[in-house]
């Protein structure tokens, strides 16, 4: 790999080597959770401890939020011309880069998720996304209404004051940035819950914006559980709105959270069962395949927008099948610290045994094609082989729930109405990949289907310029893109009756 070492026994030496702060980030300084309460945080794919971890509660929210209504209030950063938010936003993007290995090491120590993609593609995208709302912070103009010489009106974005931002397990430091940098750059205070299974890299960056120059009390970070650490920012009447990324049914409980307190604003990020379409005009059956395998196997399947569910034409059905088995291959799970490894390893105990438990559905209710097995045991790591199952009906459990692992359901079909009839039939809509050579059919199919977002040709273009999320039960708002501004600053209107000559 370009620029950074292959040596699975150097990265392994650095790893022993790194010492990753376990503390809470509140006001500017590390500290412990107020009852001095610590949790473990695990490298699943050894099952040691590597951190002890400060297991925030309501209390810790409390003060995280005397923090940043303080920090709010006093307009050093909220009410500051945008270019200096610009400035320090950017030189934390430089911050992110500059320290890419340690922040990688951490992201894979801390997820199994290999250290190649983490360097690749988590802490550059993460560095990207603060450099993108940082440059456009200073660019969104406001609007003048045209309302004739007697009044001026005008509409202006005002930040909505202190965010939450509860972010999960598969992507920490990605989906960190990708609520915290727009909210930041829109004058924000924030207040990060990092998920429990994944602390370290959002506790790091909490450091390094402070180094940046982003004011105390401004980014707060507080690692904790769910129900004592999200809950209680769901609750907490001083936060103004809240983004999530997670589950469904947690989003849900975010919805709850509010009615139950402000009505802060709440965007959700949730679940997914994508649908990825093969049609037997798709030029070329081979890049498909492996786009399928990318689509399904990529970070474990500990993807959201993952494509779980493969219609393909029963014209190039069992074509297509063999070439998904043959790019499946490339999938092998490994010591993530090996750059040469294809998967990693799960996230968790629970999470493996989540996702098994589904694998033993889908062998009652389809046809196992490659995996389905734990593999890798004397690592002490939670590894699962790449699992695909074939003939599955698209009501089977395996086809209607999200498993968030390494298993795909593959059905065949017949007509373009049926594919989409059966791809919509999903409280998730997220996004979908459609393979054809057909444009019309392209067209007619992003238009059909209900998601956030259409691949044609290409599985989960996710680009910064570009909105991401979903419908229905996948979630409401977007990240990325100039749209995420619009989650977090009201819109004020200011209607200015004039008088006097020219009036
Ligand atoms: P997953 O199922 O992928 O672990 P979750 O939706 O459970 O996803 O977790 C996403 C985030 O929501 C994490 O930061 C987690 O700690 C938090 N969370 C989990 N349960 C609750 C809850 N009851 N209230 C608030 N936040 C929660």
């Amino acid at each position: 790999m370009k620029d950074h070492s292959t040596d699975t026994s150097a990265w392994t030496a650095r790893a022993a080597a790194l010492q990753p702060s376990g503390k809470a980030f509140i006001d500017g300084r590390p500290v412990a959770a107020a009852d001095g309460q610590s949790f473990d945080c695990i490298n699943p794919a050894t099952g040691q401890v590597i951190a002890k971890v400060a297991a925030c509660g309501a209390e810790d929210v409390d003060r995280a939020v005397k923090a940043a209504r303080r920090s709010f209030a006093a307009g050093s950063w909220s009410r500051c011309d945008p270019s200096e938010r610009r400035k320090v936003l950017i030189r934390l993007a430089d911050l992110i880069e500059g320290a890419t290995e340690e922040l990688a090491l951490l992201e894979s120590l801390d997820t199994g998720k290999l250290l190649r993609d983490a360097l690749t593609l988590d802490i550059p995208g993460s560095a990207a996304v603060f450099r993108f709302f940082g440059e456009a912070c200073d660019k969104l103009l406001d609007e003048v209404v045209p309302v004739g010489s007697r009044a001026l009106a005008t509409i202006t974005r005002e930040p909505v004051g202190v965010v939450g931002a509860v972010v999960p397990w598969n992507f920490p430091l990605k989906m960190a940035a990708w609520k915290c940098a727009p909210a930041l750059a829109a004058g924000n205070s924030v207040i990060l819950k990092p998920a429990e299974q994944s602390p370290l890299t959002a506790l790091r960056l909490a450091e390094l914006a402070a180094e940046a120059g982003i004011p105390d009390g401004v980014f707060n970070v507080l690692p904790g559980f769910g129900p004592e650490a999200g809950g209680p920012i769901g609750l907490h009447p001083g936060i103004d709105c809240v983004g999530f990324t997670g589950s469904t049914e947690i989003g849900k409980k975010f919805m709850i959270y509010a009615g139950q307190s402000n009505m802060k604003r709440v965007w959700l990020e949730c679940g997914g069962k994508s649908a990825f379409v093969v049609f037997p005009d798709t030029k070329d059956l081979a890049a498909a395949a492996k786009a399928a395998a990318a689509g399904i196997f990529f970070n474990q399947g500990e993807v959201c927008s993952a494509t779980s569910r493969l219609f393909v034409h029963r014209d190039v059905a069992d074509e297509f099948t063999a070439l998904l088995l043959e790019a499946s291959q490339a999938y092998r799970p490994g010591n993530p610290l090996d750059l040469s490894s294809g998967m990693g390893a799960m996230i968790s105990e629970e999470q493996t045994a989540r996702v098994m438990g589904y694998v033993d559905k889908g062998r009652a209710e389809a046809d196992l094609l490659t995996g389905g097995t734990r593999v890798l045991a004397e690592t002490g790591g939670s590894f699962i082989a790449p699992t695909i199952f074939g003939n599955v009906d698209p009501k089977a459990v395996i086809a209607t729930e999200e498993i968030f692992g390494p298993v795909l359901s593959v059905m065949s079909f017949a007509t373009e109405a049926e594919v989409v009839a059966a791809a919509n039939a999903s409280i998730y809509g997220l996004g979908a990949s459609v393979w054809t050579s057909d444009l019309d059919r392209a067209v007619r199919l992003s238009r059909a289907m209900q998601v956030g977002s259409v691949s044609v040709n290409a599985v989960d273009n996710v680009d910064l310029r570009t909105p991401f999320g979903g419908v229905k039960q996948s979630g409401n708002g977007r990240d990325l893109s100039l749209h995420a501004f619009e989650k977090y600053c009201d819109l004020k209107t200011t209607w200015i009756a004039l008088q006097g000559e020219g009036a």
